[in-house]
């Protein structure tokens, strides 16, 4: 099959990886420099990728910031675009901070986004609100990470309860926000688990019961995937009939990306070649191939 050139929605690099403490998640993350992020976008074909800065202590305590992105940016300006990130808190911790002035102030640099979001606050509380608001103002599309509202210990991102009822109600008072989810807690909506807790990990089996993921989406367009990680790959590659549905009905809205900072992990090139035979296979149409690993991305962040 022709290939064509992925752009991958979701990847982190830590400018000064030599001086970057590693990760306590250490099956999850570890520091890749631009180089190394590069090197392994040759190995899977994609042009160029969107770096999320991590500006919140929760998942790594060393931060990869804004300016570090602008500034791979300009060092590989054909592989790289970028997000700003943002922590709510920050700014004086107050749910009237002026978040506009900063966002546009990144804009005007060339920022695409914002994100990754993953402050440990509800989804709803008065500071990821107002965050939000000014996301929209600025026309600035987020990326976020969600964490369960049981336990505040021991995860990263924005909390939100089983069936993502903080999520809605985010989606739909701020109908001009686009966001992009991603994360255990997000993927795994796309059953329905019954009473069973698996949100925090990665379900796998058939999809019995269409999930809460498919009527969210359906109501609000405001939402995208973010098909990266473990999280995402791991939603589609479960049951391959299943995700040719929801491929072919929200085939707008689904963008491929990696999220791969592990140089041991091997689940962006299992998904690749699973995507590969998705495709052979027929189970997505050529039009919505090139719209999951191109298209949407393209159109979402004008490019
Ligand atoms: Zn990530």
């Amino acid at each position: 099959m022709n290939s064509i050139k992925k752009i991958d929605i979701h990847s982190h690099i830590f400018l000064h990886k030599k001086y970057t403490p590693p990760s306590s998640f250490s099956s999850c993350h570890t520091a890749l420099s631009p180089t190394e992020l590069i090197e392994f976008y040759d190995r899977i074909n994609i042009e160029k990728g969107v770096l999320l800065p991590s500006v919140s202590p929760e998942w790594m305590f060393a931060l990869s910031t804004s300016e570090d992105a602008k500034e791979a940016t300009e060092l590989y300006p054909d592989r790289f675009l970028w997000f700003c990130s943002l922590d709510p808190r920050g700014a004086g911790n107050s749910p009237d901070a002026d978040w506009s002035k900063v966002i546009g102030f990144y804009k005007e640099l060339g920022a695409k986004g914002v994100g990754e979001l993953y402050a440990q606050l509800p989804f709803d509380d008065p500071l990821m609100d107002n965050l939000f608001y000014h996301c929209a103002e600025c026309d600035m599309p987020v990326t976020i990470h969600i964490a369960p509202t049981d336990t505040v210990y021991g995860y990263y991102g924005i909390m939100d309860d089983a069936g993502l009822p903080r999520l809605e109600k985010m989606l739909k008072k701020h109908e001009k926000l686009k966001i992009l989810g991603h994360s255990q807690l997000f993927w795994a909506e796309i059953s329905d688990n019954g009473q069973s807790d698996v949100r925090v990990d990665f379900p796998t089996g058939r999809i019995e019961k269409e999930g809460r993921l498919a009527s969210l989406m359906r109501e609000y367009p405001n939402l995208y995937c973010d098909v990266s990680a473990n999280s995402g790959a791991n939603a589609f590659m479960r049951d391959p009939d299943y995700a040719a549905r929801f491929v072919e009905e929200f085939s707008d809205r689904i963008l491929y990306g990696t999220d791969y900072g592990n140089p041991y992990s091997r689940f962006p090139f299992e998904f690749d070649a699973w995507l590969e035979r998705f495709r052979e296979d027929r189970m997505i149409s050529e039009d919505n191939y090139y719209k999951f690993v191109r298209g949407n991305a393209e159109k979402l962040l004008g490019l």
